[in-house]
């Protein structure tokens, strides 16, 4: 039996997508019949909230699972929409001082996910919603992964940042916490493929880093503003939606051939 397979999205820009990919894909995954575990590494707890839980309200968070003092499994919750998740608190932000005495604190979530993963409870999918830092949290957040995708906005200068977060990447986790961390590529977010610009921004990254670009797209529509706030993604308040097709199509693209092997 194979375990989940984890993926990790992270930029330490905000703005940029991270989340609202980790909901859409999280859910266009529920939809194709995966079970998905969602992780909210953010203390601005974004993730939780749009999914549909109050983050004052949550009693146990990632926080207490990342300092040892509860067991993972009794912090995952469920959600509307199919996924699981380990929702985040406001805790969270006092979560790297406290890690910076702990020997293992890299490993802390990795830690977690093979917990969760012992007893019969287990996920196909795992997507880990990363903060916009490159502090202890997302350096986790990239140790517990098997592969890394970054979402990017296609804008001027987007891709700035993109080589320190490669650095990080290569230099921090690939060379010391998780040698077999796979870059899957630079996920294209609020798109506008009219403009000549977006396209030639996506085609310098790919070269400037050489790294892949993933398919398709996922469009810059105003309809995704509207979805956190009704506690839903946008596969759920608007189905036929373009951006909701785009995540329902990256999530097929998953679990094709082309990323069967991790
Ligand atoms: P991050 O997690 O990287 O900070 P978010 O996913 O929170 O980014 O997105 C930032 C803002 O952009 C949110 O208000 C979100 O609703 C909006 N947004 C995300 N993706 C799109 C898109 N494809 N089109 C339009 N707005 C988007
Ligand atoms: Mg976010």
């Amino acid at each position: 039996m194979s375990g989940p397979r984890v993926l990790t999205f992270a930029n330490q820009k905000g703005g940029v997508g991270k989340t609202t990919t980790v909901a859409c894909l999280g859910a266009a995954l529920a939809e194709a019949g995966r079970r998905v575990l969602l992780v909210d590494l953010d203390p601005q707890a974004c993730l939780t909230f749009s999914v549909g839980l109050d983050p004052d309200a949550i009693e146990v968070s990632l926080y207490e699972v990342m300092l040892g003092l509860v067991d993972p499994r009794a912090v995952v919750v469920g959600t509307e929409e199919g996924p699981d998740l380990l929702p985040a608190s406001i805790d969270l932000a006092g979560c790297e001082a406290r890690l910076l005495p702990v020997q293992d604190r890299e490993y802390r979530l990795r830690q977690a996910l093979t917990r969760i993963a012992e007893d019969g409870r287990s996920y196909d999918d795992i997507l880990i919603d990363c903060p916009p830092t490159l502090g202890m949290l997302t350096i986790n957040g990239l140790t517990a992964a098997d592969a890394l995708i970054i979402p990017m906005q296609c804008e001027t200068l987007a891709y700035r940042g993109v080589g320190q977060l490669l650095d990080t990447v290569t230099i921090d986790v690939v060379g010391i916490t998780n040698p077999n961390l796979r870059i899957l590529g630079v996920l294209p977010t609020l798109y506008d493929g009219r403009t000549a610009h977006s396209r030639e921004v996506l085609a310098d990254i790919s070269q400037r880093y050489g790294v892949d670009v993933l398919e398709p797209a996922i469009p810059r529509t105003i309809r995704f503003a509207e979805a956190p706030a009704a506690g839903r993604t946008l596969l759920a308040t608007d189905s036929a939606s373009k951006g909701a097709k785009a995540y329902r199509k990256l999530a097929k693209s998953l679990l094709g051939p082309e990323f069967a092997n991790f």
